[in-house]
């Protein structure tokens, strides 16, 4: 017989959450979840609570068509788990969309490939098990693991004020403290550029719908609201870089910038410049799987932005700007005029804290002012 102490070489060190729920049609990923090393279970709605309180510690992730069932996977235990919504009718409807992810959905995607990826991406952050808790759930992983974890699987959702649980430093939101602190380097916030300057997109696919981003619920009010790709300029970019930069962060689509709609000047002199946008492929889908940047994005069409309220956007800039662009009310002007090259090469000599470029903003703006028809630089 074998000593207490002795323990088969395969044992495991931790027990780590490696099963894979599939509820109702997600079955159908039973393959891409072991393929991911995990252990899918199959069940239909009936079946997923019972299936749920027996394997509820062994549970990664739930994947289910319905979100019927999310609502009771918010509470103590049942939080650790990733929860997919994934349903093409949900996920295309701006309101269905929101609502799944008030039922509880972490993610709303309209097919498998998206899901298989957050699907192994769930496993792969259970697997490494380490010291940190995770302030919103209370997962225990490693420094690199939690990083990941903490935006991809509580981006719909504030976290509660903590303190680290790396460092044991407590300021302002421990989500952003963790991501920019902590974590690879290279996956971390770069300092912000010396001067202030923001890059919004309004981008039109072919067929008229617009991209339209759910934002991380820490920048939003505590739920993942509406709003358009956008975002500060970075160091030594121009705003159209910075545009294509945010549409491709933000919803995961590769535009072009076809124009430019608007230049709003703040009353602190901050810049915002406003450009229409196609993508690079219509057939491109945008992004489902959460993250620093955004929980995903949508196409959108105008009729269906009607319905939306003030109370579900992070601000409600696309009901005032997509419709007036769909109508050809407000209309693009071009980027390629002497002027707003001027611009573009200055903005990137300010962005990389030329302190010379500043002397000249005046009369490049100017310029642009009298390039342009005054419409332009509303509000
Ligand atoms: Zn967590
Ligand atoms: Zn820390």
């Amino acid at each position: 017989m074998g000593s207490a102490v002795s323990r088969p070489k395969s044992a495991p060190a931790m027990a780590t959450r490696q099963v894979v729920l599939l509820v109702g049609s997600a079955a159908r990923l039973v393959e891409a979840v072991e393929a991911s090393g995990g252990q899918a279970q199959v069940a239909d709605s009936g079946e997923a609570p019972e299936l749920l309180r027996r394997l509820g510690p062994s549970v990664a992730c739930v994947v289910c068509e319905n979100p019927g069932l999310l609502p009771e996977l918010r509470k103590g235990e049942y939080k650790q788990i990733f929860t997919i919504a994934m349903d093409e009718a949900l996920a295309d409807d701006p309101l269905r969309r929101l609502g799944a992810f008030a039922q509880g959905a972490r993610m709303v995607s309209a097919g498998p490939s998206f899901v298989e990826k957050a699907v192994a991406q769930a496993l792969e952050v259970a697997r490494q098990v380490g010291p940190f808790a995770c302030p919103g759930c209370g997962l225990c992983l490693s420094e690199d693991a939690l990083h990941l974890h903490m935006h991809f699987h509580h981006a719909v959702e504030n976290l509660p004020k903590a303190p680290c649980p790396i460092c044991g430093e407590q300021e302002g939101s421990v989500a952003v403290h963790v991501h920019n602190r902590h974590g690879p380097s290279d996956a971390r916030e770069p300092p912000s550029a010396p001067y202030a300057t923001f890059a919004w997109c309004v981008c039109r696919h072919p067929d008229g719908r617009f991209l339209l981003v759910n934002e991380p619920a820490g920048i939003s009010g505590g739920r993942p609201g509406f709003w358009l790709p956008a975002g500060r300029v970075d160091h030594g970019e121009s705003l159209q870089e910075a545009c294509v930069r945010e549409a491709l962060e933000e919803a995961g689509v590769a535009v072009r910038v076809t124009g430019v709609l608007r230049m709003m000047v703040d009353s602190q002199q901050t810049l915002r410049v406003v450009f229409l946008a196609e993508p690079e492929d219509p057939a491109a889908q945008p992004k489902s799987i959460p993250d620093w940047e955004s929980v995903g994005a949508m196409w959108v069409t105008v009729e269906e932005l009607q319905k939306l309220k003030a109370e579900h956007y992070r601000h409600p800039d696309p009901a005032e700007l997509f419709p007036p662009v769909a109508a050809g009310k407000l209309q693009p002007h071009p980027v390629d005029t002497a002027a707003f090259v001027e611009l573009e090469a200055l903005i990137r000599r300010l962005t990389k804290g030329e302190r010379k470029a500043a002397k000249e903003l005046d009369r490049v703006w100017q310029n642009v002012v009298s390039t342009y028809p005054a419409s332009v630089f509303q509000r």
